[in-house]
């Protein structure tokens, strides 16, 4: 979500409808809980009921659904048919994975579909289809709301997709969970866009930009290890990793402290601890880490279990590089480890 001084200037060219403005930013209205281009000839909402983000992706993250009036995902002048189609599709039954068959009942060719999502949204239909459920499951979560009012405030969802989204990627809903571990699950804004923290009471288990390609199925993953349900809600180590997120985003923290759960096998573990033992500013690849660890050969199941981290900056393995200097890749996206580096160095 943008929070800066741009949000006037959007504000105003939502208010004129300027159609300069189209592809620029989208408007999340709180109030309907839809998303909008800027000359949506619909009423406006008020500023403080605005949100505003750069992309769809991120509109629908953060739970809204597109305006059945402005359409925002066709350009402008032209709407697309299957574009349209699918959204629609999605809307009907937003918990839905979609695969190969189902592209097949609507008549519409798979490849097709992939492109024509990705040249205008710059992600894939199957992508935005899994941003929607994410966004409908992390919604109450956002908000900090129990699941149970946000189902009775809203009719559009108590009657579809959202219990059953969030339910699939959460868990069963509070009211079903009994004797089994609970997990609360907090929405934690930072500089480089929003987080997903998941915590006991003693523990932090998750850590993760909620944008992050594979966030659904780690979810999952912990789940079914931990055989948890997840509901939204703060703890101890939620409360203590916000403040020491802030603190290392602003530059004053160098070790976090925030007690870990560390959810894997002796060798990932050994991984994880090891990747913590760099410091701030510096970087190892692969072959270092698996020298270290005193088994040289072992650099690909090191990039694997660096892959496997769920501890997004805590554990640092956005300070691994390739060996020949280059970034190398990060599920958070090249940037964020990128500006995140950066920031070390400084
Ligand atoms: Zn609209």
């Amino acid at each position: 979500m943008i929070q800066d001084e741009r949000t006037k200037d959007y504000y105003q060219a939502l208010i004129e409808k300027n159609t300069e403005y189209e592809g620029i930013f989208y408007v999340g209205v709180k109030t309907t809980g839809v998303f909008c281009r800027p000359t949506c000839p619909a009423r406006k909402p008020k500023f403080e009921n605005c949100e505003f983000y750069e992309t769809v992706q991120q509109a629908l993250l953060a739970s809204y659904r597109p305006c059945q009036r402005c359409r925002p995902l066709s350009h402008p002048n032209h709407i697309s048919e299957i574009v349209q189609m699918l959204v629609e599709a999605v809307e009907k039954n937003p918990e839905k994975r979609w695969k190969g068959q189902d592209f097949k009942a609507l008549s519409i060719d798979e490849s097709t579909a992939r492109r024509q999502f990705k040249k205008r949204f710059g992600m894939t239909f199957v992508e935005y289809a899994r941003a929607r459920r994410m966004g409908l499951a992390l919604k109450s979560i956002r908000s900090g709301e129990n699941i149970i009012q946000t189902q009775l405030a809203s009719g559009y969802e108590s009657s579809s997709g959202f219990r059953d989204a969030f339910s699939r990627i959460m868990g069963a809903p509070p009211t079903l969970v009994e004797n089994s571990l609970v997990l609360k699950a907090s929405w934690l804004d930072t500089p480089l866009g929003p987080m997903l923290a998941i915590a006991d009471e003693t523990q932090l288990y998750l850590l993760e930009f909620v944008d992050r390609r594979g966030l659904e199925r780690e979810v999952e993953r912990l789940r079914r290890k931990t055989k948890a349900a997840i509901v939204p809600g703060q703890t101890e180590p939620i409360v203590s990793i916000e403040q020491e997120l802030a603190d290392y985003f602003n530059g004053t923290l160098t070790e976090f402290k925030t007690p870990l759960y560390l959810l894997g096998s002796p060798f990932q573990k050994s991984v994880w601890t090891q990747l913590m033992s760099i410091p701030p500013g510096e970087t190892r690849s692969y072959a270092d880490l698996a020298r270290a660890l005193g088994n040289p050969n072992a650099f690909r199941a090191v990039a694997q279990a660096n892959g496997a981290n769920q501890l997004a900056i805590v554990i640092p393995c956005h300070r691994v590089i390739n060996s020949d200097g280059e970034l190398g890749g990060y599920g958070g996206g090249i940037t964020r480890k990128q500006w995140l580096l950066t920031h070390e160095k400084s």
